[in-house]
């Protein structure tokens, strides 16, 4: 008996069909993307651009080097549920109010975790991808949290009593001294071995965490345990009422750490920090860390450099804490936790308008001076890295201005006394200058008022682009 398909060219056409949203299904793709940096870097807003970019990623002349964009693929980009019920929202809308009011506002900083979901829908380059279906979808989920947080990564190998060595050469540094005496006299009155006192260790506990305030105002960078500085929801939690002790004190009151006292003061404190680290800082990698697949980290080179020498080498050794987290080598405390996944890490020089654009180069030059003491010691593997220098909100236009028969470069912004400026901020160096050249000049780089938008949609930047490129580009093909 002779074969006959009962399928005819309907039957075709709707596996067709079938076939195309199963793949475009198998095809969905989502990725988690985390934005850090220490306070003060611009976290808060990098992730309002890089989503107001997306979100306005049409303007093929905005962004002209995100491929998906230049090579009109993208079909749209909208925001979606966030997935994490546990976790804070990012502030979109607000930030954009912000900004758009007259006159516009920076928006308020990171302090804590939050996150914001995209969907962007694009058609897949040539390949074959473009073979089985015409749309496809990419999740995206965009994190931000304080670099602070990265600093705390080291107290996992550490017990109470190095961490109290540790936190006493600090203690010990000309630049700190001044700004921990409150603190300093306080913990001399305290009874080690007395009988746990909570109020007291919260009262002590306050002035250490005022004196890492204050450290922070100085400008050192370098300031753990971070939930001290931001402590996100933990506010108030006694689980942050605890402190270094010194040395002499512990030798002094005879106590040993091995077998305090039950119940005593410093009971109490070891019991805290080693809460800390188990309920603190581990949770915060493996709920959130463990899940980013690429990370931004943000350095306000500048804004050091302003500060003066001590200040600059202070970021660099905050950095090398920093990176740590991104030490993939075998032996790493992450590697005994779990297993890190993320595969691309870009260091961005945040605020790039603040200097003319002959000087980004330098820019760029320098923070990878800054990170290379670090990048010497770990081990990105599988990692791919990158260094660039971004604005996220460019508030300064660029020009040539003549002086004596010469044109240099110069910009134009707002200051922040709202007054309309224009200048030439000054070089960027390409490595750390010697202490003594901020004895003699020393740098001045100006802050600006944000942009005013003017019913423009999409927030004016510097390098954006690129950066999304690199970050999105091989997921978006
Ligand atoms: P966060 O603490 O890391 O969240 O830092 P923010 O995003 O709040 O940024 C701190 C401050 O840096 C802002 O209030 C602005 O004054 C400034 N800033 C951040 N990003 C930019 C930028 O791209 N350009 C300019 N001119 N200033 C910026």
């Amino acid at each position: 008996m002779l074969y006959r398909p009962k399928f005819g060219p309907d039957f075709v056409q709707r596996t067709k069909q079938k076939l195309k949203g199963v793949t475009a299904r198998i095809l969905d793709q989502q990725i988690n993307l985390a934005v850090t940096g220490l306070s003060g870097s611009g976290k808060t807003a990098f992730v309002t651009s890089l989503v107001n970019q997306l979100l306005e990623a049409n303007e093929q002349a905005h962004l002209p080097f995100f491929s998906v964009v230049a090579e009109s693929r993208l079909v749209g980009v909208k925001r979606d549920m966030q997935p994490n019920l546990n976790c804070s929202r990012f502030a979109y809308e607000e930030a954009i109010k912000q900004l758009s009011q007259q006159p516009p506002v920076w928006p308020a900083s990171t302090s804590g975790v939050s996150q914001v979901r995209l969907k962007i829908r694009y058609r897949p380059a040539k390949g074959l991808n473009h073979f089985f279906t015409e749309n496809i979808n990419l999740t995206l989920d965009i994190t931000d949290y304080p670099g602070e947080w990265l600093l705390d990564l080291p107290l996992l190998d550490m017990d109470f009593q190095q961490w109290i060595e540790h936190c006493q050469s600090e203690l010990q540094q000309v630049n700190r001294q001044p700004l921990a005496e409150p603190f300093m006299l306080a913990l001399n009155g305290l009874d080690l071995r007395a009988a746990g006192d909570e109020l007291e260790l919260q009262n002590i506990a306050q002035l250490y965490s005022q004196y890492l305030q204050n450290c922070r105002a100085k400008g050192v960078q370098l300031i753990q345990p971070g939930r001290f500085i931001l402590p996100g929801e933990l506010a108030g939690a006694p689980v942050l009422h605890f402190f270094p002790v010194l040395a002499a004190q512990i030798k002094e009151q005879k106590v040993d750490l091995l077998d305090p006292p039950k119940g005593s003061n410093i009971d109490l404190l070891i019991g805290r920090f080693n809460h800390y680290k188990e309920q603190v800082v581990k949770p915060f990698y493996k709920d959130h860390f463990k899940a980013f697949d690429r990370q931004v980290v943000l350095v306000d080179c500048l804004s050091a450099l302003n500060q003066g020498y001590d200040s600059y080498q202070d970021l660099q050794s905050a950095l090398d804490w920093v990176m740590r987290s991104f030490d993939y080598g075998r032996g790493n405390i992450l590697n005994r936790l779990f297993k890190p996944k993320i595969d691309k890490l870009a260091f961005a020089a945040s605020k790039a308008d603040h200097i003319t654009p002959d000087q980004q180069t330098n820019l760029v030059k320098l923070l990878d001076s800054m990170l290379h003491s670090a990048r010497k010691k770990i081990q990105f593997e599988g990692v791919i890295s990158q260094s660039t220098a971004v604005a996220a909100i460019r508030a300064s236009k660029s020009a040539l201005s003549s002086q004596n028969g010469q044109s240099i470069p110069v910009l134009s912004a707002i200051d922040k006394q709202g007054q309309p400026i224009t200048l030439y901020p000054g070089d960027v160096p390409e490595r750390l200058p010697s202490r003594e050249f901020w004895l003699k000049q020393g740098f001045e780089f100006p802050h600006f008022a944000p942009p005013l938008l003017q019913g423009d949609h999409a927030l004016p930047h510097i390098r954006m682009d690129q950066l999304l490129d690199f970050l999105l580009a091989d997921k978006l093909l």
